[in-house]
């Protein structure tokens, strides 16, 4: 008998629950990945994500060619797209990957009923997350988590699946069957907004992977941090679609603070995921009920654009806006500090940010940018008084950008500014501006708002 497996987001060929199953239970497997004009154009666009999506659909189909296969790619929704090469293939049952996201579960059940109304049986798998059901754990009452740290004991507790090999060989395609290729981005009518971006799929995401267990894990704890010294694994896009399993990922970790630090990490990934599988409202509105519809949020238009590109005047922010433009990805830290700043300094709504955000971040994951924005924004779960999740940029640099290195990487006209005055150049003598090149207002921008009033302001409108 022949089987479906359907590609989502789990691109890759090692320690693939759905591929496995499906090799073991049939004489023929035909691996499929659709083109989803609803993802590709819908209110999560981007070019730098499809850009990195088709990269990895190529190094996934030579990965597939090279043990006797392919991938097959067709160009539509999965609902009308898998009925119609079931029947041409003769295929009985589909195996994937379960996913969390609304969209990934509105997708899902719709092409569940097209497939049953055909005859194929549906058979879902574990693979997305480092536990096999992120979405069954439980606190003691039986609800849905809403805080991290009793998840992360919960988690910690559960079984793990063990992690498999990839295929040595695989069945060969139907013959006479139409593989489809993957596309050119501007075929799709995508542009690629970002200079210099990771390059996708699953061969460069096992070396990145090889790349990071090689370095001094045991510093994580303490260097992860550190936006300078740059010492994350950037695996973000990679797991983000399953070119690297989140489960095989763990399994390679030591004992040891600086492996446990990482792999709460993971954690957090995987609480993201099984909070917005549980409130799904969250991808359009505030976790927190207090604060629907009763933050009078700033439309300002002009301060958003200087914010998203990198010209608030504050290096760290503008730092990290820039490095978003540069790579597709930004460091934990400056997201942070850039979030902050864009929902409690200028008092932007946090979908505004979370929307930038999902055009250029080559790692856009629903979960984990709604997320993360609900709380920086301070309105999601794990929720903490306003006044916790105001970062200072100046302090945030002197913390975690001390020497300047990360600033003067991304915001080159700060290159030569005195260490002293970096956090905050607007204080620079006039003669100091000059020998540093770097004249406020015409090098650099004055600060588009004082911190101080900002803060003050920011605790008057959270208070509802
Ligand atoms: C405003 C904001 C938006 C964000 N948007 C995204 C997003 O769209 N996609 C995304 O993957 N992460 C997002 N993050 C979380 C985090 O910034 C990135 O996962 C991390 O920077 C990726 O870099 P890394 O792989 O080097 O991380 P590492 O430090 O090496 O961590 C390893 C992995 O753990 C996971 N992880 C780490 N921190 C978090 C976190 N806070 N939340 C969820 N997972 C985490 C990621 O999968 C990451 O690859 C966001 C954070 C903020 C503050």
């Amino acid at each position: 008998m022949t089987a479906l497996v359907w590609y989502r987001r789990d691109l890759r060929v090692h320690d693939h629950p759905a591929l496995c199953a499906a090799l073991g239970a049939h004489d023929r497997v035909v691996p499929v990945f659709c083109l989803d004009d609803r993802l590709l154009h819908g209110r999560h666009a981007s070019g730098a994500r499809t850009q990195f999506l088709l990269e990895s659909l190529r190094d996934l189909d030579a990965s597939l060619r090279r043990r006797g296969s392919g991938l097959v790619v067709r160009h539509g929704p999965p609902e009308r797209e898998l009925p119609a090469l079931a029947r041409e293939v003769g295929a009985g049952a589909l195996h994937f990957s379960s996913d969390v996201t609304p969209f990934a579960r509105m997708r899902g059940a719709r092409t569940r009923s097209a497939l049953e109304a055909a005859g194929v049986e549906l058979c879902g798998h574990p693979g997305v997350n480092v536990v096999d059901d992120a979405g069954a754990l439980r606190t003691r009452a039986g609800r849905p988590y809403t805080v991290f740290s009793p998840f992360h004991r919960s988690w910690q507790q559960e079984p793990r699946r063990a992690v498999l090999g990839a295929p040595r060989t695989l069945p060969a395609l139907p013959a006479g069957l139409t593989k489809g290729r993957v596309p050119a981005l501007a075929s799709l009518g995508l542009e690629q907004e970002v200079e210099d971006p990771p390059e996708g799929g699953e061969g460069p995401g096992r070396r990145r992977l090889e790349g990071f267990l090689a370095t001094d894990l045991a510093a994580y704890g303490s260097g992860h941090d550190d936006l300078g010294g740059d010492r994350t694994s950037r695996l973000s896009p990679y797991l983000h679609l399953g070119c690297v399993s989140a489960r095989a990922v763990e399994e390679r970790l030591a004992g040891g603070d600086g492996p446990a630090a990482f792999r709460r990490q993971l954690c957090w990934r995987d609480f993201h995921h099984h909070v917005l599988l549980h409130f799904p409202h969250n991808a359009t509105t505030e976790f927190q009920e207090r604060y629907r519809g009763t933050i009078r949020w700033s439309r300002a238009e002009r301060r958003f654009a200087a914010w998203c590109e990198g010209r608030t005047g504050y290096p760290l922010v503008d730092a990290g806006m820039r490095q978003l433009r540069r790579e597709g990805w930004m460091h934990n830290r400056a997201r942070l500090v850039a979030g902050s700043f864009l929902t409690k300094d200028l008092g932007i709504d946090w979908r505004w940010g979370e929307r930038f955000f999902m055009r250029l971040l080559v790692d856009g994951d629903e979960a984990n940018n709604n997320g993360n924005w609900q709380w920086i924004a301070s309105v999601g779960t794990d929720p903490q008084p306003v006044y916790r999740r105001i970062y200072n940029p100046a302090r945030q640099m002197a913390s975690h950008d001390p020497s300047g290195t990360y600033v003067r990487r991304y915001v080159p006209e700060l290159a030569r500014v005195p260490d002293e005055y970096l956090a905050e150049p607007w204080t620079m003598p006039d003669g100091v501006q000059r020998l540093a090149a770097c004249v406020i207002g015409r090098d650099y921008p004055r600060p588009i708002v004082d911190h101080a009033q900002a803060r003050r302001e920011a605790l008057e409108r959270y208070r509802v």
